[in-house]
């Protein structure tokens, strides 16, 4: 942990320059005197895996105030090298896939950020939770149920803090719908549509690799439909039906699903109809249906800005970068115990890794699965 004390020095700084700015410049600004007041505490991250997803991460943790990104885990010497430039990482908090459990000695590093292959994400975890560093995983957390309970199991005994990847917990149109949801307003659910998908490209890239990929559309981009209806709805699943679709053998091979639909069922009563592939572009839609009104997001899940409306009309939050929100959140709850609206920690990765454990087993054998039971 680290505080930033000298913020009178940075304001003074900032001041001076005041007369020469552009309107990027100001809100440059604005965080600027932002980060010059916060005087708490700042969570030190490591980012393991600096692919795409990981060079947007970086990138919004430079608009973050609570956290630092201070380290790196790669497999490519050549990246890490051009990291270190960019973001000033010192070659002290520079790991590779084989020596990062080292990291164990490193009092500068508070946090490990995974954003690896799927496959990877169970035994990352584990070893840095045993170096001593709190876990931030991407989604899914793992590739099912049983090594999704051992990352939390061992995270526990380690005590360190086991956080997932969940962006969307944290967008504000997002957290309306909830509220509105949670207060009444819309009367009780009835129905949740989540259509989420993409054409997916390169056939030879680790998303169409069983191996490192656990599966295809469902553990990719289907995981949005499932935990969108968790929140959406506000209750957990009790019985799953699901089916699937395959139009090209070739590209989606034995175990790699390219079409999934899925049925969820609450115990209110409430359904859910989920449609996840890798072969429609653009896919991108909630919509929740309830006795007194309804909320309509399209898109729903990406990058944003998120757009939508309800009953009481557009949804009208102000967009903020998805993962700049994310991590300073994150922060707030490992570093000030902040409860989340949504949760985000390894039980609530493991709740949806069990859905779809039911998924598959649904589509293999055709039957309603109970999952209750
Ligand atoms: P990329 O392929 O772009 O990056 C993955 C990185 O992991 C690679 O660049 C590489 O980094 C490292 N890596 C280590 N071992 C392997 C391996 N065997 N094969 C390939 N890469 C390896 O993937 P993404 O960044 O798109 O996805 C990474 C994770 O992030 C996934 O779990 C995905 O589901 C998640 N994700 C989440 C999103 C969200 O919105 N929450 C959006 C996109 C992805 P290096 O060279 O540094 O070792």
């Amino acid at each position: 942990m680290n505080t930033r004390r000298n913020f009178l020095q940075k304001l003074t700084g900032t001041l001076i320059a005041l007369p020469l700015l552009s309107k990027d410049g100001f809100a440059n600004m604005e965080k600027h005197i932002r980060d010059s007041f916060y005087d708490g505490p700042v969570l030190r991250v490591a980012i393991m895996g600096l692919g795409s997803y990981g060079s947007r991460v970086a990138e919004a943790i430079q608009s973050c105030t609570k956290v630092k990104l201070v380290g790196v885990i790669s497999g490519t010497p050549a990246k890490i090298t051009a990291w270190q430039t960019k973001y000033n990482i010192p070659g002290k908090n520079c790991y590779n896939y084989e020596n990062f459990d080292a990291i164990k000695d490193n009092p500068d590093i508070d946090a490990v950020y995974i954003i690896t292959p799927n496959a990877l994400h169970k035994d990352q975890a584990i070893r840095v939770a045993k170096a001593g560093k709190h876990v931030i995983c991407e989604k899914p957390m793992a590739l099912n149920a049983k090594e999704g309970k051992a990352m939390i199991d061992t995270c526990k005994k380690a005590n360190v803090k086991l956080l997932v990847g969940y962006r969307m917990h944290f967008e504000p149109k997002t957290l309306e719908v909830i509220r509105m949801r949670k207060e009444g307003e819309m009367g009780k659910v009835l129905f949740f549509q989540g259509l989420c998908g993409f054409r997916i490209g390169d056939p030879t890239q680790w998303r169409l690799n069983k191996a490192l990929a656990g599966g295809g559309s469902m553990m990719d981009i289907g995981i949005y439909a499932v935990n969108g209806s968790r929140y959406m709805i506000g209750e957990e699943p009790v019985w799953v039906t699901a089916q699937e679709t395959k139009t090209d053998a070739e590209k989606f091979k034995e175990g790699v699903d390219e079409t999934i639909q899925f049925q969820l069922g609450f115990p209110s009563g409430a359904v859910a109809s989920c449609l996840s592939t890798y072969m429609m572009n653009g896919l991108d839609r909630f919509y929740l249906n309830a006795e007194k009104g309804f909320a309509e997001m399209q898109p729903s899940t990406g990058y944003g800005p998120i757009k939508g409306k309800t009953n009481k009309g557009e949804l009208m939050q102000e967009h903020k970068t998805h993962q700049t929100v994310q991590m300073d959140e994150m922060a707030a709850i490992i570093l000030e115990g902040k409860q989340p609206v949504v949760p985000i920690d390894g039980e609530e990765g493991l709740r949806d890794l069990k859905i779809i454990d039911a998924i598959y087993a649904a589509v293999k054998s055709g039957k309603k699965i109970d999952l209750l039971h």
